[in-house]
């Protein structure tokens, strides 16, 4: 399916949409939705670059420019998409075929010479011929063994080419890994970006931490100052996040006002410094309302922090039950992971 997102996140892109539709002077009409959709869904990255282009330069996107942006970058980037993969699918498959075909030639090659030495084994072989046999049946066993990881060899790099093949198609079919309202990671995103980390040993063998934050009585941000000035809130806890992390760490909204954030190289006791740094970051930040100059009070977050020992899930999981100790405490605070 091309718009995999479920019902929550396409009615967060369906408001996102209307916004930026009210802004410039295209009908209101099926196409024009489409555009911004699959734009403000990360899932036409070449479209984006058009818009992102369009938009930077002032240009007003009316009736003309969004028939020419569907044309160009969606009823025909579609077909592009699906002929690309099945073209790269069809070679891999060709490639893979011949590698077994020749392990196939290989290894029965290996069989018959192992049933010729066979035969020539009799009692009555005399000790030279013995020697001569031995130095050629461990010289095709290295043969065997030298075919084989080169094979393995290949092998593997067909992997990794279903790989990049399988990540095009998902693109393709419109899994984005980033949130739209923030520009963060989403949950999928998180995920994979977390496991390519963790299943590198060096890495995990520094320690890796993780933070589970959410913010506190957001129903009341938005029950007080509407929903599109709780998305505003959303988007500064987001940008405020990148601003107190590094490079290799991962930012990521999980869900509605939830957020994750993975740190690599660092131990429980450096991620709760970062946690905290967080926390403070946001009570002390001065979050505006466009139509008002006074700043509202009182947006704090609560946090989790846990440190990995294995497995991913249980990681989250645990990060999850220190962010729920933090809620149960108060608020406006910051737990770890198994400790009061
Ligand atoms: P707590 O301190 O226990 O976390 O209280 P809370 O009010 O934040 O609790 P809860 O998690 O129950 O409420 C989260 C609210 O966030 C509910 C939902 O309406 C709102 N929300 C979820 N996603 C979005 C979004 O994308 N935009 C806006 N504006 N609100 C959202
Ligand atoms: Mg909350
Ligand atoms: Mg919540």
């Amino acid at each position: 399916m091309k718009y995999a997102q479920e019902r929550t996140a396409s009615g967060e892109i369906l408001r996102l949409v209307i916004q930026k539709m009210a802004a410039q002077p295209a009908a209101f009409a099926p196409l024009n939705y489409t555009v911004w959709y699959e734009h403000l869904a990360g899932i036409n990255p070449e479209l984006s670059m058009a818009m992102e282009r369009l938009l930077s330069a002032d240009k007003k996107l009316d009736d003309a420019v969004i028939e020419k942006l569907y044309a160009q970058f969606i009823s025909e980037s579609d077909l592009k998409a699906e002929l690309a993969f099945q073209d790269g699918m069809k070679q891999l498959l060709g490639k893979v075929a011949s590698f077994a075909e020749q392990a196939d030639q290989q290894v029965s090659q290996f069989g018959n010479s192992l049933q010729n030495y066979n035969d020539a084994l009799r009692p009555d072989i005399d000790l030279s011929k013995l020697e001569a046999m031995i130095g050629n049946m461990s010289q095709d066993t290295q043969k065997m063994h030298g075919s084989m990881q080169h094979l393995q060899s290949q092998l593997e790099a067909s992997k990794q080419e279903v790989e990049k093949l399988n990540k095009e198609l998902k693109s393709a079919q419109g899994e984005a890994l980033t949130d739209p309202l923030t520009g963060v990671a989403n949950r999928r995103g998180y995920e994979t970006k977390a496991k390519a980390i963790l299943a590198d040993s060096a890495v995990v063998a520094k320690g890796i931490s993780m933070l589970m934050l959410d913010i506190d009585h957001f129903k009341k941000v938005n029950d007080t100052f509407g929903h599109l000035f709780g998305d505003k809130v959303i988007q500064a806890v987001a940008s405020m996040l990148k601003t107190k992390v590094k490079g290799q760490d991962i930012v990521a909204r999980l869900g509605g006002e939830e957020f994750g954030v993975l740190l690599p190289e660092t131990d429980i006791k450096g991620a709760f410094v970062v946690a905290e740094q967080i926390r403070q970051g946001i009570e002390k930040s001065k979050i505006r309302r466009q139509d008002a100059q006074d700043p509202i009070g009182g947006v704090t977050i609560s946090i989790g922090v846990a440190c990995f020992s294995g497995d991913l899930t249980l990681l989250m999981d645990q990060a999850d039950k220190a962010l729920y100790a933090s809620k149960q405490g108060g608020r406006n605070r910051t737990t770890v992971f198994g400790q009061k």
